[in-house]
């Protein structure tokens, strides 16, 4: 009974997901679902990656968040576009949610669209929202148990972020064995090691973002 309720919501979410991937693609805009557990540091990746970019490229944000609006008012410092989706407790963002957002943005203006989704490592993964692709971060704090226990993001993903490479030191994080267990989960995952308090990493990342939209770096 319950799979079958689930299987519904998903088909209904696809369908939805599906129509908001058409109209970002007609209007070539390349959208990536950022996920990652809370205090993983995807807010502050998102300010590293807005100042890097917004001079190139027009980015838009979309920011899920259970109740608040904190790390929308840290982007709206950015001077990007960003609106803000409160799940008021719901645990992931999902395609009508996308829909409906999109409606507040310029989409004739936007080359790159990243979407902060609910921190979280279950269900974000399990629901499109029309994005090109998923993008996860795993900071080193979390502890490098995590690839195996979530498996689901990190296939899902087509870059992990290991943020928090700083601290690495500070930590029993093994690292080798971190990223392992990553590329055996998913053989050619990219994946970055970086640091926003250290300037590490970010360069990779947003070139690689770059790649994907056929910017020239
Ligand atoms: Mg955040
Ligand atoms: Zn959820």
């Amino acid at each position: 009974m319950e799979v079958k309720v689930m299987k519904n919501i998903l088909g209904e979410n696809d369908k939805i997901a599906e129509e908001n991937r058409k109209l970002f693609r007609e209007k070539n805009i390349f959208v990536v679902n950022l996920m990652g557990s809370p205090g993983s540091g995807k807010t502050s990746l998102l300010e590293k990656t807005l100042s890097a970019l917004s001079e190139k490229i027009n980015v838009a944000v979309i920011e899920g968040d259970l109740f608040t609006a904190k790390d929308a008012e840290r982007i709206e410092r950015q001077n990007v576009s960003v609106v803000q989706i409160n799940t008021a407790g719901g645990c992931h963002l999902d395609a009508p949610m996308i829909s409906r957002a999109a409606e507040s943005l310029d989409l004739d203006k936007i080359d790159l669209l990243i979407v902060e989704n609910v921190g979280n490592l279950v269900c974000p993964a399990e629901f499109d929202v029309g994005e090109n692709v998923k993008a996860v971060v795993l900071s080193i704090t979390e502890g490098d148990d995590k690839p195996l226990k979530y498996p689901l993001i990190f296939k899902e993903s087509a870059v992990t972020l290991l943020n928090k490479i700083d601290l690495l030191e500070f930590t029993n994080f093994n690292l080798e064995s971190a990223r392992e267990d990553l590329t055996t989960l998913h053989p050619g995952l990219k994946i970055i090691e970086t640091s926003c308090t250290k300037n590490l990493g970010l360069e990779d990342w947003t070139n690689w973002l770059l790649e994907q939209i056929n910017f020239p770096a």
